[in-house]
């Protein structure tokens, strides 16, 4: 069986592909599985030699791949190129940082034990696999692949079935710097192939996209108690403060609402505004959204489902008494949505509780920040969010209940490598991305080498009652000393 990825402005076929079923998944795997071994022998140094020229390869031809992301996923190409920009950062972040974060290093051995002497490091899990989404079809699936490769795991990489070329475009440039194995290999195909790759032996698997699939991938490892890791959708916020710069927030909601036609997981979808810059925002918000145009700011839906989500979302929005401050049902003219800015919006709406993943954001006026952050921790989703404001802004991003949070910018945090991302609740767990994102794909190894014999010997049958003494008159000098506990609790 074959499918075609298809260019979303045109209809046109992009490139035909495999769907890979059971069978066809388990011979990949069985060629990744000694390609784990021999990447994960090679050592840091080398793995951080490879992935520097799997860098490089890519940045030599960045236009060809935004050329073919234009096509496939249907952004612009200069939006491609950022994106591939971005993740070029991660691998080379990944690359650098991945033997200080998980390299063999000793630790302390502690009171009871100082004669042992340990060590922890991070060890790969072997081969994991990694599904990802189409939205942003290179920089979202390369913050878990840069960072399974550097902690020298093999990779079994199932692109979205809507971006399949990019993904064969990745996989191909790093076989051309590891031509030795099968180190990062490619399966392709739509929501059956994903479920075989779950069920076939990976030793950990890396999930993005929608929480309604993500649950049935956990599902799926759990038959084999398969760690897994989750990003999944969101419903991310921005939160406008009364001393906030108004302009620098609205043009900053607007460009996180409706960049990339909206289908960002970490896209803004809905705003909280208090009500001392409630209209000023609104006004400005609505000048500049008018101006915005799907074809050249932004591209057509990636696809026909998402076009049936985001007319869902409005008419809800309307019906239940919401404000089409720009656009309404009518901006939904395949494949393309212009803006749409929905005011007034009941907060149980689906255009405001619902992930819309389109052009579209909400817009709340709010007493003050403490209403603002008592909505937006009202989500089950947890993404990122974004505070714009001085004096209390970073108070409250730090209140929200989100993985990432931007103060007085959007989405920053996603272009900071050494910042972790993940969510909370229904947006999923687990990291990519910084040091976490490095020890998501390794587990810790302790050792601990004893030295010499204690005088008091206490893991022995043969333990003398005075060995437990002394041992616990040890603890209760250390740890038994309330007095002195509540003195350096007070200073
Ligand atoms: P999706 O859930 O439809 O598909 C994601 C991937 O899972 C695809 O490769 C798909 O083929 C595969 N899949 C489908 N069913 C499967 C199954 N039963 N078992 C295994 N794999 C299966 O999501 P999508 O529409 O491709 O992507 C959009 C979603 O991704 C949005 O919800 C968005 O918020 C989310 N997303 C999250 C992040 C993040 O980092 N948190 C980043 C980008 C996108």
């Amino acid at each position: 069986m074959s499918f075609d990825s298809l260019d979303p402005a045109t209809g046109d076929v992009v490139a035909t592909f495999p769907a890979y079923d059971v069978a066809a998944v388990r011979t990949v795997m069985a060629a990744a599985r000694p390609a784990a071994a021999w990447w994960g022998g090679l050592g840091f140094a080398e793995r951080k030699d490879r992935l520097t020229q799997w860098k490089t390869a890519i940045t030599r031809r960045i236009a060809e791949l935004a050329d073919l992301m234009h096509h496939e996923n249907g952004k612009p190409a200069a939006d491609a190129t950022l994106e591939v920009v971005l993740a070029i950062e991660h691998i080379a972040w990944a690359a650098r940082h991945a033997e200080r974060v998980l390299g063999r290093r000793r630790v302390g051995a502690g009171m009871l034990m100082p004669n042992q002497a340990c060590t922890v490091e991070y060890q790969p899990y072997g081969v994991v696999g990694v599904i990802g989404p189409w939205n942003y079809p290179v920089y979202t699936p390369m913050g878990a692949l840069a960072y399974a490769l550097a902690a020298g795991n093999a990779v079994v990489f199932k692109p979205s079935p809507y971006t399949p070329a990019v993904g064969r475009w990745l996989v191909e440039r790093f076989a051309e710097v590891v031509p030795e194995q099968p180190v990062l290999s490619l399966v392709t195909g739509a929501a059956d192939t994903g479920a075989a790759l779950c069920r076939a032996g990976v030793d950990k698997l890396a999930f993005t996209g929608s929480t309604a699939t993500a649950k049935k991938v956990m599902a799926a490892c759990a038959e084999t108690l398969t760690p897994v890791l989750l990003e999944c959708g969101g419903k991310d916020a921005l939160v406008v403060d009364d001393d906030a710069d108004v302009v620098a927030a609205a043009d900053a909601a607007l460009w996180g609402a409706m960049g990339n036609a909206g289908q960002t997981c970490i896209g803004i979808e809905r705003v909280y505004a208090v009500d001392a810059v409630y209209d000023e925002f609104v006004t400005v918000l609505t000048e500049r959204a008018r101006l915005v145009r799907p074809g050249s700011d932004y591209g057509p839906m990636t696809t026909a489902e998402q076009l049936d989500v985001v007319r869902r979302h409005i008419d809800d929005a309307l019906a239940r008494g919401g404000q089409a401050a720009v656009g309404g049902v009518d901006s939904v003219r395949a494949p393309y949505v212009d803006p749409v800015v929905l005011l007034d919006v009941p907060e149980d709406a689906d255009a405001v509780s619902e992930e819309t993943f389109g052009p579209t954001l909400t817009v709340t006026r709010v007493r003050d920040a403490d209403e603002a952050v008592e909505r937006v921790n009202a989500s089950r989703y947890g993404l990122g969010a974004a505070v714009f404001g001085q004096a209390r802004a970073v108070e409250i991003a730090h209140r929200i209940r989100s993985g990432m949070a931007s103060v007085n910018s959007v989405i920053a945090f996603a272009a900071v490598p050494s910042l972790p991302f993940g969510g909370v609740g229904d947006s999923g767990f687990g990291r990519v991305h910084g040091a976490d994102g490095l020890r998501e794909f390794a587990r810790p190894k302790s050792v601990t080498r004893q030295r010499f014999t204690l005088p008091i010997r206490l893991t022995t049958f043969r333990r003398r009652p005075a060995a437990l003494k002394a041992t616990v008159g040890l603890v209760r000098l250390v740890h038994g000393r309330r007095a002195e506990h509540g003195a350096t609790q007070g200073q």
